[in-house]
């Protein structure tokens, strides 16, 4: 390439904003005309741009995913597939210059993970002030991540680069045209930056974006009985259609009210309960048989996703229970 190619080439991300004076306008119309790698060069570049706006898009199908809770698993799927959600799929950063641009440094990328609702989405987010960050599909799962500056007085874009990767279970991904794929337990994601390698477990990823989340506690209604007996059952009722509740204990007095989506159109007895057995006013049975003695301040704690609910164990024993607690 002479240099002057490279003086013009510089000055095309600008030429492309409209933010090149009348002078240099002409400098590179002139130059255009006879340099043909230039021209195939600048087309190449407009290109990127009109890819750019396609992903934005997509990202843009994630949030309201989000929202679709009462709807089924499999309903969920069909809308992130209709986005045209697939793995491998990579979008971000907006335009990446040829010649302007270098595999990242590890320490200059933030990466977080997101996983939910059968979706996972790496993000890669740049360190350094005026980057931006691009990820590159290469072969057998691997991405290299890809800095280069942002164009000065651009319009606002995102500088951030995405994988995201959709699962329809613990071994099969959403391809490309809807079209699944299985993938192996052992199968990996490499992302390549200038320093280092690091990968990740497709499989980690997929149960992590599988796992059934914790309840909200605004869509779950709670039940109360007590028997003659001194056993008292709480209930846990999803007031979300297509959706089931389980009752997990994860510690001493401790559950958490775990969320299921339930198959298409299946009616599905939907709660969940949790007992306890009290023996007098300061004893508890356990499942074993064993009975403990509680004190005044002994809580069962309920875990929900957005907060946790504690109750006196002797307020379940005396059923007294506040009406915020029962709405
Ligand atoms: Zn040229």
């Amino acid at each position: 390439m002479k240099m002057k190619c490279e003086v013009i080439r510089d000055l095309f991300p600008s030429y492309i904003d409209g933010l090149t004076s009348e002078e240099s306008n002409e400098l590179i119309k002139e130059h255009l005309e006879e340099c043909r790698e230039c021209r195939e060069y600048l087309d190449d570049m407009k290109e990127d741009i009109v890819q750019e706006n396609q992903p934005v898009k997509n990202k843009e199908a994630v949030k309201p995913f989000r929202k679709l809770r009462q709807k089924t698993r499999r309903k969920i799927i069909l809308a992130a597939g209709g986005a045209a959600l697939a793995c491998g799929l990579i979008f971000g950063g907006g335009l990446l210059y040829y010649g302007r641009s270098w595999t990242a440094e590890s320490e200059d990328v933030k990466m977080t993970i997101d996983a939910q609702g059968g979706i996972a989405t790496l993000r890669f987010a740049p360190e350094k002030k005026n980057c931006k960050l691009t990820a590159e599909a290469g072969e057998d799962n691997t991405i290299t991540i890809v800095e280069s500056k942002q164009i000065p007085f651009a319009k606002t874009y995102n500088p951030n680069a995405y994988w995201s990767c959709t699962f329809l279970d613990e071994n099969t991904v959403m391809g490309i045209d809807g079209q699944n794929m299985d993938f192996r337990e052992d199968q990996v994601l490499t992302i390549k930056y200038e320093d280092r390698t690091e990968t990740i477990s497709i499989g980690e990823l997929a149960s992590r974006a599988l796992e059934n989340p914790a309840a909200q506690s605004e869509d779950v209604k709670m039940t109360f009985d007590k028997d003659d007996t001194g056993t008292v059952v709480l209930g846990f009722y999803p007031e979300l259609m297509g959706v089931s509740l389980k009752v997990e204990e994860t510690g001493e007095n401790r559950i958490l009210i775990r969320q299921y989506y339930d198959g298409e159109g299946e009616p599905v007895e939907n709660g969940d309960v949790y007992t306890l057995r009290f023996s007098g006013g300061n004893r508890i049975q356990k499942e074993n048989g064993e009975i403990l003695e509680f004190s005044e301040e002994d809580e069962l704690i309920i875990e929900y996703q957005d907060k946790e609910v504690e109750i006196p164990l002797k307020d379940l024993w005396k059923g007294e229970l506040s009406e915020e607690l029962m709405k």
